[in-house]
């Protein structure tokens, strides 16, 4: 059970991995990179795998090419989520499904962050809404993951430096694995 969705994570980045979606660096770095960043920051190992894991659902249904190609929202984070939830604990799901909102929260507050942006990321970030209304900022600050998605967003927003190398992804095998709670 463990080892069949560990390898079902496993075929995903190795059938997407090499998919860019219109950044600079390739889907896999992303995610490690965004592991990395949180690891330096000192993450637990839930935030740590939720920034290796926030964008898998970029590798389902298509989702990672509906912005760039198709001009739509592909909502990998609830894709994302549902795909994760099913072995993984709230603490590393809510922040990955928290991501997206995360950046139209990060944007309503402070103009610099959204100019600071990618311009992938900004495509997104119009066809997933853009700024969130007043209602939706308090809801989302009552989340009890609005830290971690706050935290996630910042290492997702980081991870996108060409030749940066770090860790391979067969470093966190153990990680995911202890993880794993259903
Ligand atoms: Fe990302």
């Amino acid at each position: 059970m463990k080892s069949e969705f560990l390898n079902e994570i496993w075929q995903l980045f190795e059938r997407f991995g090499d998919n860019q979606y219109g950044e600079a660096i390739n889907q896999r770095e992303h995610a490690l990179q965004c592991a990395e960043l949180a690891r330096e920051d000192g993450a637990a190992d839930a935030l740590i795998i939720a920034a290796l894991l926030h964008d898998v659902g970029q590798f389902i249904n298509d989702a990672g090419d509906a912005a760039e190609r198709y001009g739509i929202d592909g909502l990998h984070e609830e894709t994302g989520a549902a795909f994760l939830s099913r072995h993984l604990p709230a603490t590393v799901v809510e922040p990955v499904r928290l991501h997206v909102i995360a950046k139209r929260y990060l944007c309503t507050k402070d103009v610099s962050y959204e100019q600071g942006l990618s311009s992938a990321s900004l495509l997104s970030y119009r066809l997933q809404g853009g700024r969130l209304d007043e209602n939706g900022m308090h809801r989302f600050e009552s989340n009890p993951h609005f830290d971690d998605a706050l935290r996630l967003r910042r290492y997702d927003d980081g991870g996108k430096r060409p030749s940066w190398a770090v860790p391979a992804l067969e470093t966190y095998r153990g990680m995911i694995e202890s993880l794993i709670c259903r």
